[in-house]
Protein backbone atom coordinates (compact mmCIF):
# COMPACT_ATOMS: atom_id res chain seq x y z
CA UNK A 1 0.00 0.00 0.00
CA UNK A 2 1.17 3.47 0.50
CA UNK A 3 2.24 5.93 -2.03
CA UNK A 4 3.20 3.22 -4.67
CA UNK A 5 -0.11 1.67 -4.44
CA UNK A 6 -1.96 5.61 -5.71
CA UNK A 7 0.55 6.46 -7.85
CA UNK A 8 -2.09 6.62 -10.90
CA UNK A 9 -4.29 9.07 -8.83
CA UNK A 10 -1.63 11.28 -7.71
CA UNK A 11 -0.55 11.52 -10.86
CA UNK A 12 -3.74 12.57 -12.09
CA UNK A 13 -4.03 15.39 -9.41
CA UNK A 14 -0.26 16.96 -10.55
CA UNK A 15 1.53 15.31 -8.05
CA UNK A 16 5.25 14.75 -9.58
CA UNK A 17 5.08 10.93 -8.96
CA UNK A 18 9.20 10.72 -8.64
CA UNK A 19 9.75 13.20 -6.50
CA UNK A 20 7.00 12.39 -4.14
CA UNK A 21 7.88 9.35 -3.26
CA UNK A 22 11.57 10.14 -2.81
CA UNK A 23 10.35 12.96 -0.44
CA UNK A 24 7.55 10.24 1.51
CA UNK A 25 10.58 7.21 1.24
CA UNK A 26 12.71 9.68 3.70
CA UNK A 27 9.95 10.75 5.73
CA UNK A 28 8.63 7.23 6.50
CA UNK A 29 12.37 6.38 7.65
CA UNK A 30 12.40 9.19 9.82
CA UNK A 31 9.40 8.29 11.33
CA UNK A 32 10.82 4.74 11.82
CA UNK A 33 13.76 5.64 13.95
CA UNK A 34 12.20 8.28 16.23
CA UNK A 35 8.89 7.29 16.42
CA UNK A 36 9.21 3.32 16.52
CA UNK A 37 12.16 2.74 17.90
CA UNK A 38 10.97 4.29 21.11
CA UNK A 39 10.06 1.22 23.97
CA UNK A 40 7.00 0.49 25.79
CA UNK A 41 4.77 2.76 23.56
CA UNK A 42 0.85 2.39 23.77
CA UNK A 43 -0.76 -0.33 21.43
CA UNK A 44 -2.72 2.28 20.38
CA UNK A 45 -0.21 3.74 18.58
CA UNK A 46 -0.64 0.97 16.10
CA UNK A 47 -3.23 2.96 14.23
CA UNK A 48 -1.17 5.97 14.13
CA UNK A 49 1.93 4.50 12.57
CA UNK A 50 -0.45 3.18 9.92
CA UNK A 51 -1.98 6.21 9.44
CA UNK A 52 1.65 7.23 9.07
CA UNK A 53 2.18 4.48 6.10
CA UNK A 54 -0.71 5.63 4.33
CA UNK A 55 -1.12 9.69 5.17
CA UNK A 56 -0.45 10.56 0.77
CA UNK A 57 -1.66 7.24 -0.09
CA UNK A 58 -5.00 5.88 1.30
CA UNK A 59 -6.19 9.35 3.08
CA UNK A 60 -5.55 11.26 -0.46
CA UNK A 61 -7.48 8.66 -2.12
CA UNK A 62 -10.86 9.09 0.76
CA UNK A 63 -10.64 12.52 0.18
CA UNK A 64 -10.13 12.75 -3.84
CA UNK A 65 -13.78 9.94 -3.50
CA UNK A 66 -15.50 12.67 -1.42
CA UNK A 67 -14.51 15.27 -4.04
CA UNK A 68 -15.92 12.72 -6.57
CA UNK A 69 -19.31 12.60 -4.67
CA UNK A 70 -19.03 16.52 -5.06
CA UNK A 71 -17.95 17.24 -1.12
CA UNK A 72 -15.64 20.03 -0.26
CA UNK A 73 -12.35 19.35 -0.23
CA UNK A 74 -10.23 22.47 1.85
CA UNK A 75 -6.57 22.97 2.52
CA UNK A 76 -5.62 25.20 5.25
CA UNK A 77 -2.80 26.63 7.66
CA UNK A 78 -4.68 28.00 10.56
CA UNK A 79 -7.12 27.03 13.09
CA UNK A 80 -9.26 30.06 12.55
CA UNK A 81 -10.72 27.94 9.78
CA UNK A 82 -13.94 27.03 10.78
CA UNK A 83 -13.56 23.13 9.92
CA UNK A 84 -17.64 22.86 11.15
CA UNK A 85 -18.30 24.05 8.32
CA UNK A 86 -16.52 21.64 5.84
CA UNK A 87 -17.27 19.00 7.75
CA UNK A 88 -21.27 19.54 7.57
CA UNK A 89 -20.77 19.67 3.91
CA UNK A 90 -19.58 16.19 4.26
CA UNK A 91 -16.01 17.33 2.96
CA UNK A 92 -12.30 17.36 4.05
CA UNK A 93 -10.68 19.85 5.59
CA UNK A 94 -6.87 19.76 6.38
CA UNK A 95 -4.00 21.02 7.05
CA UNK A 96 -1.29 21.37 4.39
CA UNK A 97 2.37 20.13 4.38
CA UNK A 98 4.52 23.10 5.77
CA UNK A 99 7.32 21.19 8.20
CA UNK A 100 9.68 20.22 6.10
CA UNK A 101 13.00 22.46 4.68
CA UNK A 102 13.45 19.74 1.69
CA UNK A 103 10.81 22.69 -0.11
CA UNK A 104 12.00 26.10 1.04
CA UNK A 105 14.98 26.95 -1.71
CA UNK A 106 12.32 26.25 -4.56
CA UNK A 107 10.00 29.07 -1.95
CA UNK A 108 12.52 30.93 -2.27
CA UNK A 109 12.54 31.56 -5.87
CA UNK A 110 9.52 33.94 -5.31
CA UNK A 111 9.45 34.59 -1.62
CA UNK A 112 12.02 36.50 0.63
CA UNK A 113 15.03 34.27 2.39
CA UNK A 114 13.83 36.45 5.96
CA UNK A 115 10.62 34.68 6.25
CA UNK A 116 9.03 32.40 8.58
CA UNK A 117 9.40 28.74 7.78
CA UNK A 118 6.40 27.93 8.02
CA UNK A 119 5.35 29.74 4.89
CA UNK A 120 8.45 29.32 2.61
CA UNK A 121 8.13 25.37 3.06
CA UNK A 122 4.02 25.31 2.32
CA UNK A 123 4.89 27.73 -0.76
CA UNK A 124 7.77 25.42 -1.67
CA UNK A 125 5.29 22.24 -1.58
CA UNK A 126 3.21 23.78 -3.75
CA UNK A 127 5.74 24.92 -6.27
CA UNK A 128 7.12 21.43 -6.32
CA UNK A 129 3.78 19.49 -6.10
CA UNK A 130 4.88 17.28 -3.62
CA UNK A 131 2.02 17.56 -0.69
CA UNK A 132 -0.82 15.39 -2.37
CA UNK A 133 -3.51 16.91 -0.06
CA UNK A 134 -2.52 20.48 -1.36
CA UNK A 135 -3.32 19.41 -4.78
CA UNK A 136 -6.38 17.74 -3.64
CA UNK A 137 -8.35 20.93 -2.50
CA UNK A 138 -10.69 22.76 -3.91
CA UNK A 139 -9.25 25.53 -2.66
CA UNK A 140 -6.35 26.97 0.11
CA UNK A 141 -8.08 28.84 2.44
CA UNK A 142 -5.81 31.50 3.99
CA UNK A 143 -6.03 34.12 6.64
CA UNK A 144 -4.89 37.48 7.39
CA UNK A 145 -3.52 36.57 11.01
CA UNK A 146 0.75 37.57 10.12
CA UNK A 147 1.85 39.87 7.38
CA UNK A 148 4.00 37.51 5.47
CA UNK A 149 1.14 35.01 5.29
CA UNK A 150 -1.30 38.02 4.32
CA UNK A 151 1.01 38.63 1.57
CA UNK A 152 1.71 35.47 0.27
CA UNK A 153 -1.33 34.20 -0.61
CA UNK A 154 -1.73 36.39 -3.50
CA UNK A 155 1.25 34.62 -4.77
CA UNK A 156 0.03 31.19 -3.92
CA UNK A 157 -3.11 32.40 -5.79
CA UNK A 158 -1.05 32.14 -8.90
CA UNK A 159 -0.47 28.62 -8.33
CA UNK A 160 -3.85 27.29 -6.75
CA UNK A 161 -7.04 29.09 -6.28
CA UNK A 162 -6.84 30.68 -2.56
CA UNK A 163 -9.70 32.58 -0.78
CA UNK A 164 -8.60 34.79 2.52
CA UNK A 165 -10.73 34.94 5.48
CA UNK A 166 -9.88 38.71 7.14
CA UNK A 167 -9.32 37.60 10.79
CA UNK A 168 -9.26 41.16 12.97
CA UNK A 169 -6.34 41.34 14.93
CA UNK A 170 -8.11 42.98 17.89
CA UNK A 171 -11.47 41.54 19.42
CA UNK A 172 -13.15 44.42 19.82
CA UNK A 173 -17.38 44.18 19.26
CA UNK A 174 -17.23 45.78 15.67
CA UNK A 175 -13.93 43.24 15.14
CA UNK A 176 -15.95 40.24 16.25
CA UNK A 177 -19.00 41.68 14.16
CA UNK A 178 -16.74 41.46 10.99
CA UNK A 179 -15.59 37.86 11.93
CA UNK A 180 -18.77 36.85 12.28
CA UNK A 181 -19.74 38.00 8.59
CA UNK A 182 -16.19 36.48 7.43
CA UNK A 183 -17.72 32.84 9.02
CA UNK A 184 -20.85 33.62 6.61
CA UNK A 185 -18.95 34.44 3.76
CA UNK A 186 -17.05 30.98 4.14
CA UNK A 187 -19.85 28.69 4.57
CA UNK A 188 -21.27 30.87 0.96
CA UNK A 189 -18.12 29.78 -0.40
CA UNK A 190 -18.14 26.10 0.42
CA UNK A 191 -22.07 26.36 -0.85
CA UNK A 192 -20.29 27.72 -4.32
CA UNK A 193 -18.29 24.45 -4.30
CA UNK A 194 -21.15 21.61 -3.26
CA UNK A 195 -23.80 23.68 -5.67
CA UNK A 196 -26.28 23.32 -3.12
CA UNK A 197 -27.37 24.75 0.25
CA UNK A 198 -26.26 23.82 3.81
CA UNK A 199 -28.80 22.96 6.17
CA UNK A 200 -28.87 23.94 9.87
CA UNK A 201 -28.85 20.41 10.72
CA UNK A 202 -25.76 19.56 8.28
CA UNK A 203 -23.43 22.18 9.78
CA UNK A 204 -24.76 21.72 13.82
CA UNK A 205 -23.34 17.77 12.84
CA UNK A 206 -20.24 19.28 11.94
CA UNK A 207 -19.72 21.16 15.03
CA UNK A 208 -20.95 17.70 16.93
CA UNK A 209 -18.40 15.88 15.01
CA UNK A 210 -15.30 18.51 15.61
CA UNK A 211 -16.51 19.21 19.32
CA UNK A 212 -15.78 15.17 19.81
CA UNK A 213 -12.53 15.42 18.49
CA UNK A 214 -11.44 18.22 20.37
CA UNK A 215 -13.17 16.54 23.59
CA UNK A 216 -11.13 13.46 22.89
CA UNK A 217 -7.84 15.89 22.57
CA UNK A 218 -8.38 17.26 25.49
CA UNK A 219 -8.87 13.81 27.37
CA UNK A 220 -5.47 13.19 25.57
CA UNK A 221 -3.58 16.48 26.90
CA UNK A 222 -4.69 15.45 30.50
CA UNK A 223 -3.37 11.89 30.29
CA UNK A 224 -0.31 13.07 28.93
CA UNK A 225 0.54 16.01 31.58
CA UNK A 226 -1.94 16.15 35.02
CA UNK A 227 -0.53 13.25 36.67
CA UNK A 228 3.39 13.73 37.59
CA UNK A 229 4.48 10.21 38.66
CA UNK A 230 2.82 8.36 35.58
CA UNK A 231 3.79 9.89 32.20
CA UNK A 232 1.56 6.93 29.69
CA UNK A 233 3.04 7.82 26.73
CA UNK A 234 6.03 9.99 25.03
CA UNK A 235 5.48 13.74 24.38
CA UNK A 236 7.16 12.51 20.54
CA UNK A 237 3.88 10.06 20.31
CA UNK A 238 1.18 12.91 21.92
CA UNK A 239 2.50 15.99 19.14
CA UNK A 240 2.36 12.83 16.32
CA UNK A 241 -1.60 12.27 17.49
CA UNK A 242 -2.22 15.97 17.67
CA UNK A 243 -0.48 16.69 14.23
CA UNK A 244 -2.68 13.89 12.56
CA UNK A 245 -5.99 15.32 13.34
CA UNK A 246 -5.45 18.02 10.93
CA UNK A 247 -5.25 15.13 8.14
CA UNK A 248 -7.85 12.14 9.26
CA UNK A 249 -11.01 11.43 9.06
CA UNK A 250 -12.36 13.32 12.00
CA UNK A 251 -14.80 11.06 12.62
CA UNK A 252 -12.27 7.73 12.63
CA UNK A 253 -9.54 9.81 14.48
CA UNK A 254 -11.82 10.36 17.59
CA UNK A 255 -12.69 6.67 18.07
CA UNK A 256 -8.88 5.62 17.73
CA UNK A 257 -7.85 8.75 20.18
CA UNK A 258 -10.56 7.94 22.41
CA UNK A 259 -9.35 4.25 22.34
CA UNK A 260 -5.94 5.13 22.65
CA UNK A 261 -6.94 7.10 25.55
CA UNK A 262 -8.79 4.14 27.15
CA UNK A 263 -5.14 2.50 27.05
CA UNK A 264 -3.86 5.04 28.54
CA UNK A 265 -6.68 5.45 31.37
CA UNK A 266 -5.40 1.88 32.53
CA UNK A 267 -1.09 2.81 32.16
CA UNK A 268 -1.82 5.09 34.58
CA UNK A 269 -4.09 3.37 36.82
CA UNK A 270 -1.62 0.29 36.21
CA UNK A 271 1.57 2.97 37.22
CA UNK A 272 2.89 2.38 33.49
CA UNK A 273 5.06 5.06 32.58
CA UNK A 274 7.06 5.48 29.65
CA UNK A 275 10.01 7.94 31.65
CA UNK A 276 11.57 6.98 34.55
CA UNK A 277 10.10 8.82 37.87
CA UNK A 278 11.75 12.25 38.62
CA UNK A 279 12.33 12.62 34.65
CA UNK A 280 11.82 17.10 34.27
CA UNK A 281 8.44 17.18 32.67
CA UNK A 282 8.34 20.36 30.00
CA UNK A 283 5.28 22.18 28.73
CA UNK A 284 6.28 23.92 25.66
CA UNK A 285 4.87 27.08 24.81
CA UNK A 286 4.64 29.08 21.30
CA UNK A 287 4.41 28.51 17.37
CA UNK A 288 2.89 25.71 15.55
CA UNK A 289 4.76 22.44 15.12
CA UNK A 290 3.96 21.33 11.45
CA UNK A 291 5.20 17.74 10.80
CA UNK A 292 7.52 16.32 10.28
CA UNK A 293 8.96 18.93 12.77
CA UNK A 294 10.03 17.21 15.23
CA UNK A 295 12.97 19.11 16.19
CA UNK A 296 12.22 20.00 19.56
CA UNK A 297 10.72 17.29 20.58
CA UNK A 298 13.84 14.94 19.81
CA UNK A 299 16.56 16.74 21.60
CA UNK A 300 14.31 17.24 25.19
CA UNK A 301 13.57 13.30 25.05
CA UNK A 302 16.93 12.76 23.96
CA UNK A 303 18.14 13.85 26.54
CA UNK A 304 16.50 13.14 29.92
CA UNK A 305 13.12 15.17 29.67
CA UNK A 306 9.70 14.87 28.90
CA UNK A 307 7.23 17.19 27.16
CA UNK A 308 3.59 16.96 28.72
CA UNK A 309 1.85 19.19 26.07
CA UNK A 310 2.03 21.94 23.64
CA UNK A 311 0.70 25.50 24.33
CA UNK A 312 0.37 25.64 20.26
CA UNK A 313 -2.04 25.70 17.34
CA UNK A 314 -0.63 22.10 16.90
CA UNK A 315 -1.41 21.30 20.49
CA UNK A 316 -3.88 22.92 23.03
CA UNK A 317 -4.99 26.37 21.31
CA UNK A 318 -6.73 23.71 18.82
CA UNK A 319 -8.80 21.85 21.05
CA UNK A 320 -9.04 24.04 24.41
CA UNK A 321 -12.60 25.61 23.19
CA UNK A 322 -15.76 24.19 21.92
CA UNK A 323 -18.57 25.47 20.19
CA UNK A 324 -21.66 25.67 22.24
CA UNK A 325 -24.67 24.33 20.40
CA UNK A 326 -27.57 24.90 23.17
CA UNK A 327 -30.15 26.79 22.20
CA UNK A 328 -29.20 26.72 18.40
CA UNK A 329 -32.05 27.00 16.28
CA UNK A 330 -31.42 28.94 13.63
CA UNK A 331 -28.19 30.00 11.11
CA UNK A 332 -27.81 33.07 12.63
CA UNK A 333 -27.28 31.85 16.10
CA UNK A 334 -24.82 28.60 14.96
CA UNK A 335 -22.49 31.67 12.92
CA UNK A 336 -22.66 33.87 16.34
CA UNK A 337 -21.48 30.78 18.28
CA UNK A 338 -18.82 29.89 16.11
CA UNK A 339 -17.70 33.26 16.02
CA UNK A 340 -17.43 33.08 19.83
CA UNK A 341 -15.43 30.18 20.20
CA UNK A 342 -12.67 31.19 17.26
CA UNK A 343 -12.75 34.42 19.22
CA UNK A 344 -11.21 32.53 22.09
CA UNK A 345 -8.40 31.46 20.04
CA UNK A 346 -5.10 33.56 21.86
CA UNK A 347 -2.78 33.49 18.85
CA UNK A 348 -0.18 36.09 19.09
CA UNK A 349 -1.52 38.05 16.48
CA UNK A 350 -4.20 39.84 18.85
CA UNK A 351 -3.19 43.14 21.05
CA UNK A 352 -3.59 42.46 23.41
CA UNK A 353 -3.44 38.88 24.23
CA UNK A 354 -3.20 39.01 28.05
CA UNK A 355 -5.61 35.37 28.18
CA UNK A 356 -2.65 33.45 26.70
CA UNK A 357 0.01 35.09 29.39
CA UNK A 358 -2.39 33.87 31.94
CA UNK A 359 -3.72 30.86 30.45
CA UNK A 360 -0.06 29.81 30.30
CA UNK A 361 0.67 30.04 34.08
CA UNK A 362 -2.63 28.55 35.09
CA UNK A 363 -1.29 25.30 32.81
CA UNK A 364 1.99 25.40 34.64
CA UNK A 365 0.66 25.02 37.85
CA UNK A 366 -2.62 22.72 37.00
CA UNK A 367 0.52 20.44 35.60
CA UNK A 368 2.61 20.87 37.57
CA UNK A 369 5.64 21.19 35.06
CA UNK A 370 8.99 21.54 36.27
CA UNK A 371 9.59 24.19 33.47
CA UNK A 372 8.67 25.50 30.11
CA UNK A 373 10.61 25.90 26.62
CA UNK A 374 9.30 28.88 24.62
CA UNK A 375 9.32 28.07 21.03
CA UNK A 376 9.43 30.27 17.94
CA UNK A 377 9.87 29.67 14.50
CA UNK A 378 12.59 32.27 13.07
CA UNK A 379 10.88 35.22 11.75
CA UNK A 380 7.91 34.72 13.48
CA UNK A 381 7.76 38.41 14.97
CA UNK A 382 4.49 37.71 16.54
CA UNK A 383 5.58 35.19 18.82
CA UNK A 384 8.56 36.22 18.94
CA UNK A 385 7.81 39.80 20.36
CA UNK A 386 5.45 38.33 22.57
CA UNK A 387 7.76 36.17 23.92
CA UNK A 388 8.96 39.29 26.13
CA UNK A 389 5.29 39.50 27.88
CA UNK A 390 5.34 35.56 28.69
CA UNK A 391 8.84 35.24 30.08
CA UNK A 392 8.23 37.96 32.29
CA UNK A 393 4.97 36.73 33.78
CA UNK A 394 6.74 33.55 34.31
CA UNK A 395 10.14 35.13 35.83
CA UNK A 396 7.33 36.42 38.20
CA UNK A 397 6.10 33.20 39.54
CA UNK A 398 9.29 31.74 39.64
CA UNK A 399 8.51 29.44 36.63
CA UNK A 400 11.98 28.26 35.05
CA UNK A 401 11.70 29.21 31.42
CA UNK A 402 14.05 28.27 28.07
CA UNK A 403 13.55 30.47 24.68
CA UNK A 404 14.64 28.76 21.54
CA UNK A 405 14.30 30.12 18.03
CA UNK A 406 14.67 28.09 15.04
CA UNK A 407 13.94 26.91 11.48
CA UNK A 408 13.46 23.78 9.76
CA UNK A 409 17.08 23.04 9.11
CA UNK A 410 19.10 20.64 10.50
CA UNK A 411 21.62 22.78 11.29
CA UNK A 412 20.87 23.86 14.89
CA UNK A 413 19.80 20.39 16.24
CA UNK A 414 23.45 19.91 17.88
CA UNK A 415 23.01 23.30 19.50
CA UNK A 416 19.57 23.55 20.46
CA UNK A 417 20.12 20.02 22.09
CA UNK A 418 23.44 21.26 24.09
CA UNK A 419 21.11 24.35 25.58
CA UNK A 420 18.33 21.66 26.38
CA UNK A 421 20.31 19.39 27.95
CA UNK A 422 21.88 22.46 30.45
CA UNK A 423 18.42 23.15 30.95
CA UNK A 424 17.31 19.98 31.94
CA UNK A 425 20.55 20.14 34.17
CA UNK A 426 19.09 23.07 36.09
CA UNK A 427 15.77 21.23 36.55
CA UNK A 428 17.08 18.20 37.86
CA UNK A 429 19.42 20.39 40.09
CA UNK A 430 16.57 22.17 41.66
CA UNK A 431 13.93 19.42 41.92
CA UNK A 432 16.90 17.91 43.96
CA UNK A 433 17.54 20.73 46.36
CA UNK A 434 13.33 21.48 46.99
CA UNK A 435 13.44 17.25 47.86
CA UNK A 436 16.38 18.04 50.16
CA UNK A 437 15.22 21.17 51.69
CA UNK A 438 11.55 19.51 52.20
CA UNK A 439 13.11 16.06 54.06
S1 LIG B 1 -0.24 30.69 15.38
FE1 LIG B 1 -1.95 32.04 14.82
S2 LIG B 1 -1.71 32.24 12.63
FE2 LIG B 1 -0.52 30.46 13.18
S3 LIG B 1 -1.90 28.69 12.98
FE3 LIG B 1 -2.07 29.43 15.04
S4 LIG B 1 -3.83 30.81 15.04
FE4 LIG B 1 -3.16 30.56 12.93
S1 LIG C 1 4.54 30.87 12.69
FE1 LIG C 1 4.28 33.11 12.88
S2 LIG C 1 5.15 34.00 11.00
FE2 LIG C 1 4.84 31.79 10.66
S3 LIG C 1 2.83 31.64 9.72
FE3 LIG C 1 2.50 31.40 11.91
S4 LIG C 1 2.08 33.46 12.73
FE4 LIG C 1 2.96 33.68 10.64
Amino acid sequence: MGVEAHKDLLGSIGVDVERHAKMMGMGLEAYKNQFMSQENRPKGMEYFDWFMSEIQGQRIAEINQLRAEKKPAVGTFCIFVPEEIVTGAGGACYGLCGGSPATIPDAETELPRNICPLIKSAHGFKLQRTCAYTQSSDFIYGETTCEAKKKSWEILAKHHPVHVMNIPHMKREKDLRMWKEEIVEFKEHIEEVTGKKLSLEEMKEGTRIVNEKRKALLRLDALRGMNPDVMPISGKDGLFVVQMGFLDDPVRYTEKVNELCDELEQRVRDGVSVFPKDTPRLMVLGTPFAPPNWKLHNAVENTGGAVINEESCIGHRYFKDNVNLDGVNDEDTLMERLMERYAEIDCACFTPNTPRIDKIVQMYKDRKADGVIYYTLSFCHTYNVEAHLVTEALEKEGIPCLVIESDYSPEDAGQIKTRVEAFLESLTFKKKATAFKNK
